[in-house]
C-alpha cells in the first residue's frame, strides 16, 4: 500500500511542482482512501482519485487597481474550479499576500471534501488574490474588488460558482464585489455567500464556522461522556472564525483563554468573556487594529511572535491558517494535558503533528469536518436566495447544529475502528465516496 501511494504522490508532485501545500492536501486524503479504493475496482478502473485531483478549472488573471495616491498597483487573481460533480462550484475567496495557486488549489480540493460530507449539493472551489488588505482604505479596497470582479463575473453564476469569504474577505469585501457584479451583469442574484443581511444574506451565516466547530467538539467529547462545561480552550487567530468560535465556547460553559493575529497572542487566565469579545470584534472588524491592544486594555500577557499552542488548556481551537501546529506543539499540547483539537481553520495541523494527535488517541478533528458549518449555512443561503425567503436566526442555528451532528455520525461510520475514531479517516472517506460515486455517474468528464 506505502508504494502505491508514494507512486500516486510522485506523478502528483511531479506535475504540480513547487505546490506544497497542495501535495501536502493530497497526500492526507490518498492516505485515507487509497486502501478503500484497492477494495473497490470500480474507483480504481475509473481513476477517480486521479481526476479528483485534476481542477476541472483554474481562471487566473490579472487585478489592476489604483491606490489612493493615484499609483498603479497590480494583483494576481484566481479562481480554482475544483469539482462540480455534486453542484456548483462552492468555496471562498481569500485576499491575503501569501496566496498562490498550490495554497488556492489545497483549499479547493479540501473543500471538496468538505463540501460532501455536508450532504448539500455544492462542488468544490476556491480563490483569491495575492492583494493584502492590510493598512489599506476602504475607497482602496473597493476599487480592488471591483476590479476583481470585473473579471471573475465571467467565471461565476449562482448555478456555476458561488465564491464567500475567506481569509481578509468579509461582509465589506462580500458588499463591494456583489455590488460590481449586479452592475456589470445586471442582475440580482444569490452569486455570493456572506451577503449583508438587508440584501440577501443567511442569519448566523458570519457565526457559523465558529459555531459550527464547537458543535462538533461538543459531539467528540460526547463519546466520551464530557462536555465543554468548564474546560479551558485556546483559540487562535482573532478574525471571523475565531471570534464566534469564542462565543459559542462561552455560551457553552467553556472559558477561551487566548486568542492571536499575525503578530503575536494574548493569554487571559480569566476568559475572554462576552463584554472583552466585544472589544476584539469592535478591535478587529471595525477599526482593524492588532490583537495586542486587548493586553494593555485588560492587562494581561502578550507573546510577540509566537502561537498561543504552549498555553495549559483542555481544548484547542486553531482558528487562524494552515500549518499553525507544528509537531512539537501537538507534543507540548497533550503533555500539557490537552485532550481535544477541533480545527476551525484549514490545514492548522502540518502532518506530523497530526500523526502525534493520532497516537495520542486524542479527540483531533480535521478543518474539513469541523470547520464544515460555514460552508453548509452559504448552503442556506443559496436555498433562501432561491426560495426568496429567509429562515429566523433559531431555525438557520438549528439547522446548522443538526448538520454538525450528521457530519459527526459519518465520521463514526467511516472512522471509528473499536473505541478509536479516526476523524481524518472518517471525514475523507465519507467526503469521497459521495463525490466518487456521482462521478461514476455521470460519465467520463
Ligand atoms: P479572517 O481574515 O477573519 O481572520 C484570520 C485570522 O488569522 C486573523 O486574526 C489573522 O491575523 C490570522 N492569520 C491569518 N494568516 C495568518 C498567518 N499567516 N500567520 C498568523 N496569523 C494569521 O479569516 P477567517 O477567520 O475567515 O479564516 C480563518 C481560517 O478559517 C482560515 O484557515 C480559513 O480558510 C478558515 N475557514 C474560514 C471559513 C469562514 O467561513 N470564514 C470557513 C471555513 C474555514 P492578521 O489579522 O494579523 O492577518
Amino acid at each position: 500500500m506505502q508504494k502505491k501511494i508514494k507512486d500516486f504522490m510522485s506523478k502528483v508532485i511531479e506535475k504540480n511542482p513547487g505546490e506544497t501545500e497542495f501535495h501536502q492536501a493530497v497526500q492526507e486524503v490518498v492516505e485515507s482512501v487509497m486502501p478503500f479504493i484497492e477494495k473497490n475496482p470500480k474507483y480504481q478502473n475509473a481513476k477517480i482519485l486521479e481526476r479528483m485531483v485534476e481542477p476541472e478549472r483554474v481562471v487566473m488573471f490579472r487585478v489592476p487597481w489604483q491606490n489612493d495616491k493615484g499609483e498603479i498597483q497590480v494583483d494576481r487573481g484566481f479562481r480554482i474550479e475544483m469539482n462540480s460533480a455534486l453542484g456548483p462550484y462552492k468555496g471562498g475567496i481569500r485576499f491575503h499576500p501569501s496566496v498562490n495557486l498550490g495554497i488556492l488549489k489545497f483549499l479547493a480540493f479540501e473543500q471538496v471534501f468538505k463540501n460532501s460530507v455536508t450532504t448539500l449539493p455544492m462542488g468544490g472551489g476556491k480563490g483569491g488574490s495575492d492583494f493584502d488588505p492590510k493598512g489599506k482604505s476602504d475607497n482602496e479596497v473597493m476599487r480592488f474588488c471591483q476590479s476583481f470582479m470585473t473579471e471573475l463575473q465571467r467565471h461565476i453564476g449562482p448555478d456555476t460558482d458561488v465564491p464567500a469569504g475567506d481569509i481578509g474577505v468579509g461582509g465589506r469585501e462580500i458588499g463591494y464585489m456583489f455590488g460590481q457584479y449586479k452592475r456589470l451583469r445586471n442582475e440580482f442574484t444569490g452569486v455570493l455567500t456572506g451577503k449583508g443581511l438587508n440584501w440577501g444574506g443567511s442569519l448566523i451565516r458570519p457565526e457559523a464556522t465558529g459555531y459550527g466547530c464547537v458543535y462538533f467538539a461538543q459531539e467528540m467529547l460526547k463519546t466520551k461522556g464530557e462536555s465543554l462545561k468548564g474546560k479551558v480552550c485556546t483559540v487562535s487567530g482573532s478574525g471571523n472564525v475565531a471570534q464566534y468560535t469564542v462565543e459559542k465556547l462561552l455560551q457553552l460553559g467553556a472559558k477561551s483563554v487566548t486568542l492571536s493575529d499575525s503578530n503575536g497572542y494574548i493569554y487571559d487566565p480569566d476568559g475572554i468573556s462576552k463584554q472583552k469579545l466585544e472589544f476584539v470584534m469592535e478591535l478587529k472588524n471595525v477599526r482593524r487594529g492588532r490583537i495586542k491592544e486587548y493586553a494593555a486594555k485588560y492587562n494581561c500577557k502578550y507573546v510577540e511572535g509566537r502561537w498561543p499552542w504552549e498555553v495549559k488548556c483542555d481544548c484547542a481551537f486553531p482558528s487562524a491558517t494552515q500549518n499553525e501546529i507544528h509537531d512539537t506543539d501537538a507534543k507540548r499540547l497533550i503533555k500539557n494535558g490537552c485532550i481535544l483539537v477541533a480545527e476551525g481553520a484549514n490545514m492548522p495541523s502540518m502532518p506530523k503533528a497530526v500523526e502525534v494527535f493520532l497516537d495520542a488517541k486524542t479527540l483531533y478533528a480535521p478543518g474539513k469536518a469541523s470547520n464544515a458549518g460555514g460552508v453548509a449555512t452559504s448552503g442556506f443561503e443559496m436555498s433562501q436566495n432561491s426560495q426568496r425567503l429567509s429562515w429566523t436566526r433559531e431555525e438557520v442555528d438549528e439547522k446548522l447544529r443538526q448538520i454538525m451532528i450528521k457530519i459527526h455520525e459519518s465520521c463514526l461510520k467511516y472512522g471509528k475502528k473499536g473505541n478509536f475514531t479516526n476523524y481524518v479517516d472518517g471525514a475523507n472517506l465519507a467526503g469521497f465516496v459521495k463525490v466518487a460515486d456521482a462521478m461514476l455517474d455521470q460519465g467520463l468528464v
